[in-house]
């Protein structure tokens, strides 16, 4: 591990510092607010981000966002489409009867998304500044201090870092395949009639499946071009480099002018061979990255946050089990692992290459079948995700979907993070745990077994009715009761 030499003390204690106000660094933020935890999020951008990026917010992202009561907020920025055609771009329709109240996909531009949730965690009291860059860090028994780039020492408990610098200072390994491609993104006006538009992508698009051009209203479209090999430039491309591509892959520059934005990206598929490093944790961007087949990078950075959360609170407020902070690792690592893969695997079927073509037309005949078409639906939107929590029902270590309650909406009894027993037999208790878990008796539930006991990220800890192995598992996933 790097270990600087800091002279003098540092200037600030909090309790967690978050490296990037990113989705997941923003999230997170608001998370540990939910539980007093005092959060400070560094920047390096002195402004948010001027980009236009749409992005796809999948299902089980969606249900968080109704558990954290963010929901509302997000549908009045964003789209609802479709919940189908996004595994390797097959254009399926979704299956009837997805297991979820949110059974669709949310639209969404990020850099609105960024600042909602950027908003979320202030408002819950998160402190967030902007232009610090993290430099450099050191850990001890007791915390972290960080330095930034301007010399600013600034010390915590625990650090969570976004990007690369973290995991470079760590020296945590993200091993991977680098990448091969580039693709050029920008927005921009066009200038040939739009029929030569749509003939020349009906034309490139037969044998190029990473062209797109389409059109954003008053002759404004995003342009995306593919280019051989990589560039190791890190700022954004020009004008000229866009012009320059479309005439190799279209024959023509078709007239583009006056960006809006401009920006690229590569194809890198990479894991973080760990998430922690005693004070020191990675999550979203900076412990995987891969390319943007099915729009799942977000979701996972965002799903991410919500498990790391309350563990990390809980750690720091002192009730965590031993442990705890670990299963972080043991449960999202896999998860990112199966991310990585499946992209790869739509990589493949992006290709113009007559092998993976011929696989595509296959995979499509089988997504036919509506369980093939469902089992790949339900791994794009991480609803099919199950924890190891040991032997049990199903339904055990899965997310449980939004229902109706005597008392609500089941996700609404969720928003202040903390665990929840859901008992249709009104005579369990959480005892010594209410002040981390709600109780709600519900004889009505709309559940096929008597009682579960949810976790703050609103998965299935415990099934069951007996108080003895109830209390069990309070223990286990929330420590000693309170006197
Ligand atoms: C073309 C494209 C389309 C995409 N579409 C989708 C989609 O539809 N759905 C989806 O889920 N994902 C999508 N993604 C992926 C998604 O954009 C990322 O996975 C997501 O932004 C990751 O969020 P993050 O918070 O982990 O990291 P980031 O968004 O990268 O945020 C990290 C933050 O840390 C800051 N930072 C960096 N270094 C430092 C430092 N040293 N100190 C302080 N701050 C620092 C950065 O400025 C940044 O604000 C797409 C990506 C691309 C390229």
């Amino acid at each position: 591990m790097h270990s600087p030499q800091f002279s003098a003390e540092p200037s600030f204690v909090f309790d967690v510092i978050i490296a990037g106000c990113g989705p997941t660094g923003a999230m997170l933020a608001a998370e540990l607010r939910l539980h007093d935890v005092r959060v400070l999020v560094l920047e390096k951008e002195t402004e948010p981000a001027s980009y236009v990026r749409v992005v796809g917010l999948h299902i089980r992202s969606i249900e968080l966002m109704a558990t954290r009561g963010l929901l509302e907020r997000l549908l009045e920025h964003g789209r609802q489409r479709p919940a189908g055609g996004f595994f390797a771009a097959i254009a399926k329709p979704a299956p009837e009867g997805l297991d979820s109240a949110h059974a669709y996909l949310l639209g969404i531009p990020q850099p609105v998304l960024d600042h909602l949730l950027e908003e979320h965690a202030i408002e819950l009291g998160a402190q967030v500044r902007r232009g610090c860059a993290v430099a450099d860090l050191e850990q001890d028994d007791e915390g972290v201090t960080v330095e930034l780039a301007d010399g600013e020492r600034l010390r915590s408990r625990y650090l969570v870092g976004w990007r690369s610098t973290v995991r470079k200072l760590l020296g945590v390994g993200f091993p991977g395949e680098p990448a091969r491609t580039e693709t050029l993104m920008g927005e921009m006006e066009v200038g040939v009639p739009q029929e030569e538009i749509i003939a020349k992508v009906a034309e490139i698009c037969r044998t190029n499946k990473r062209f797109d051009l389409r059109s954003f209203g008053h002759g404004v479209y995003r342009v995306v071009v593919p280019v051989a090999g990589v560039s190791d430039r890190e700022e954004p491309p020009t004008l000229e480099d866009f012009t320059r591509q479309l005439r190799i892959i279209a024959g023509t520059d078709l007239g583009v002018h006056s960006p809006r934005w401009l920006s690229r990206f590569g194809d890198a598929t990479r894991l973080a061979e760990r998430y922690r490093v005693g004070r020191v944790l990675l999550a979203g961007d900076a412990a995987h990255i891969h390319p943007p087949a099915g729009g799942q990078g977000l979701n996972l950075g965002v799903q991410d946050a919500f498990n790391l959360g309350w563990k990390l609170a809980a750690q720091i407020h002192g009730w965590a089990p031993e442990a705890l902070l670990d299963t972080y690792q043991v449960e999202r690592h896999p998860v990112a692992e199966e991310v990585l893969d499946n992209t790869r695997a739509q990589l493949e079927l992006l290709s113009t290459e007559p092998g993976p073509q011929a696989v595509r037309r296959l995979l499509t005949e089988l997504m036919d079948f509506d369980e093939v078409n469902r089992y790949l639906i339900e791994k794009i939107t991480a609803i099919d995700i199950r924890y190891d929590f040991g032997e049990g029902p199903d339904l055990l270590g899965r997310r449980l979907r939004d229902i109706d309650l005597k008392q609500g909406r089941l996700y609404g009894l969720l928003h202040r993070g903390r665990g929840l027993l859901l008992d249709r037999t009104e005579r369990l208790t959480v005892g010594g745990w209410s002040d981390r878990v709600d109780h709600v008796a519900d004889p009505t539930a709309g559940l096929a077994v008597p009682c579960i006991l949810l976790r703050p990220d609103g998965h299935v800890a415990w099934i069951g009715d007996d108080q003895q192995d109830l209390d069990d598992h309070l223990f286990r996933w929330f420590g000693r009761p309170a006197d």
